[in-house]
């Protein structure tokens, strides 16, 4: 299978065609068509298998079908939750990279530096937010972020999540969004705990597994 065939705007299959990626990665090729028709998704699948690429890419397509080239307003349309600041800011590369020919805005938000930066490019708009949970948690609590227009939300390495303490905060944060979201939810393991959130949060998901 080449990405060709899986109908991709323009715009997208050419930031991929620059990038040299040819053919879709297994979970590549079973997620995006099922994340591009809006169904809730569980990817079993570890760090290396082209899992960000997987979800930041239908992702882009759909957002940028909805926020158009017109739109002065911005809203987070997308939230990705993942456990760490170097896996928030390799995402926010990928979304980058992909999305390098369209006017989606993106930001990268997570703990440990100062929120200055971060809150003064959230008061701009933007329609992604990558974040890690406690500074996600934290800017909302201060009023700086809202989910009353999130579309997707990913919970990115749930089991990392899970082991890091986080499911508490990750519980927290999608109580948050709107129940009519799109929930897509990777983890390389998938214990007991993980399974009950899947369970609860979801609908009607389908699962991948790599
Ligand atoms: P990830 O599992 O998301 O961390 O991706 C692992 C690496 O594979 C990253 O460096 C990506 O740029 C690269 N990659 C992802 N998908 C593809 C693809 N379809 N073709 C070639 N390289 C890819």
């Amino acid at each position: 299978m080449k990405f060709e065939d899986l109908n991709l705007l323009r715009n997208i299959q050419q930031a991929l065609t620059e990038e040299g990626y040819e053919s879709p990665t297994p979970i590549q090729e079973q997620a995006i068509p099922i994340i591009m028709e809006g169904t809730d998704l569980v990817g079993c699948a570890q760090t290396g298998t082209g899992k960000t690429a997987a979800f930041a890419v239908p992702i882009i397509h759909n957002l940028h079908r909805i926020v158009g080239s017109a739109t002065k307003v911005k809203y987070i349309r997308a939230l990705i939750v993942t456990p760490t600041r170097e896996l928030a800011l390799q995402i926010g590369e990928s979304f980058d990279t992909y999305g390098k020919y369209t006017n989606i805005r993106q930001l990268t938000i997570f703990g440990g530096v100062n929120q200055v930066s971060q809150t003064d490019q959230l008061r701009k708009g933007v329609d992604i937010l990558i974040a890690t949970p406690g500074r996600l948690l934290d800017l909302h609590k201060q009023g700086f972020i809202k989910f009353d227009h999130l579309h997707t939300l990913v919970l990115d390495e749930a089991d990392q999540m899970l082991d890091m303490g986080f499911i508490n905060d990750v519980k927290k944060i999608i109580k948050l969004t709107p129940d009519n979201r799109q929930t897509l939810l990777f983890s390389a393991t998938m214990p007991v705990a993980i399974r009950e959130l899947a369970d609860t949060f979801l609908t009607k998901p389908q699962y991948v597994s790599v």
